[in-house]
């Protein structure tokens, strides 16, 4: 297979105008000639933290806190998620998951509850559709046979010392949420020694310098922050530190769209858009283990081709900032999957 257009090409996202080789699922070649495409050609996005699950819930929750929507075990998110049919629940998020492909996202990191049967319901729904799931489970250990990795809800909850030595056995992944409501669940998430955290709102000048000091890396949800008032990441310094990845948090409260939250986050924040990016593709690939979001020779071809000629992106003098800040869903004209 062969694209032309302007490629968002290596881990620097340069534009390159010219023709991208695709061989079994394999990027082999990037070659520069001239073309006649206005395609943009971008690494496919890697949405590095999801809740799908609450698909049955959208914009449910109007007013209440944080701990009253999504706190285990008897937010609104969960009262709904065990009132709900199992096969409302996979349409459901199947309709979410659709929504992601179509929108370029090629891969997800999500954290599912319900244990072993949620992690399948989950499996279930992504089965129809054109994108790869990372699943982490939670409840009960042994999730850890079926999903990729545990995804704990937070050290304040629970110790999960036990679980995040049964992950490292298991050779799966463990990520935590963390600083999300306060700084104080943050050292003893990063005493886990956890594959990766979610949201450090709250980290101060000690927390970074752990985070530096293991290259711990962080997957940052700013829209679902704005939501629950907590406060926004402090992205620019994150980044100095280690690998940050972009998500879109609870379905309930956000949309998963990829383009939305790039776009909050480089507006929001003093990062550049080839950065913003990187959030977007390769840092949430590299947490999650997957060989894409950049593209270059011997990389699987998760791929976003964008219209650079819609009414929304004609006459765009910069497209990495174009595709970071100004591009939605309807620009999408074709998303590649290996
Ligand atoms: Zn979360």
């Amino acid at each position: 297979m062969e694209l032309s257009g302007t490629i968002l090409a290596g881990p620097e996202y340069e534009p390159t105008e010219g023709r991208l080789v695709v061989e079994s699922g394999t990027i082999t070649a990037i070659e520069a000639v001239e073309t006649a495409s206005s395609d943009i050609i971008c690494p496919a996005f890697v949405n590095a933290h999801t809740h799908i699950g609450d698909s049955i819930a959208k914009e449910a929750g109007r007013g209440l806190s944080l701990d009253e929507l999504v706190a285990p075990p008897d937010g609104l998110k969960h009262r709904l998620l065990r009132e709900a049919e199992r096969s409302e629940l996979v349409e459901s998020m199947r309709r979410s998951i659709e929504f992601m492909a179509v929108g370029g996202t090629g891969a997800f990191l999500e954290f599912r509850e319900g244990g072993t049967g949620g992690v399948e319901a989950l499996y279930d729904a992504a089965g129809s559709v054109d994108i790869e799931p990372v699943v982490f489970g939670r409840d009960e250990l042994s999730v850890l046979e079926t999903a990729d990795g545990y995804g704990a809800s937070g050290a304040r909850d629970a110790d999960f010392s036990v679980e995040r030595t049964a992950a490292r056995k298991a050779d799966k992944l463990f990520g935590i949420h963390a600083g999300e409501r306060d700084p104080h669940d943050i050292n003893p998430a990063l005493d886990l020694d956890p594959d990766f955290l979610v949201h450090m709102v709250h980290a101060e000048e000690i927390h970074l310098e752990r985070l530096g000091d293991r290259g711990t890396p962080v997957v940052v949800c700013p829209r679902s922050n704005l939501v629950t008032g907590v406060g926004i990441p402090p992205v620019p310094e994150l980044l100095e530190r280690t690998t940050v990845g972009l998500g879109t948090d609870n379905v309930m409260l956000n949309s998963p769209s990829m383009f939305r939250e790039m776009e909050f986050v480089a507006k929001l924040c003093d990062v550049s858009a080839p950065e913003v990016l990187r959030m977007a593709t390769a840092s949430g690939a590299k947490i999650a283990g997957l060989n894409c979001g950049v593209i270059e020779p011997g990389r699987d071809a998760r791929l976003l081709v964008l219209d650079g000629d819609s009414d929304n992106l004609s006459g765009v003098r910069d497209p990495v900032r174009a595709v970071v800040r100004r591009a939605g869903v309807s620009d999408v004209s074709n998303v590649v999957m290996p």
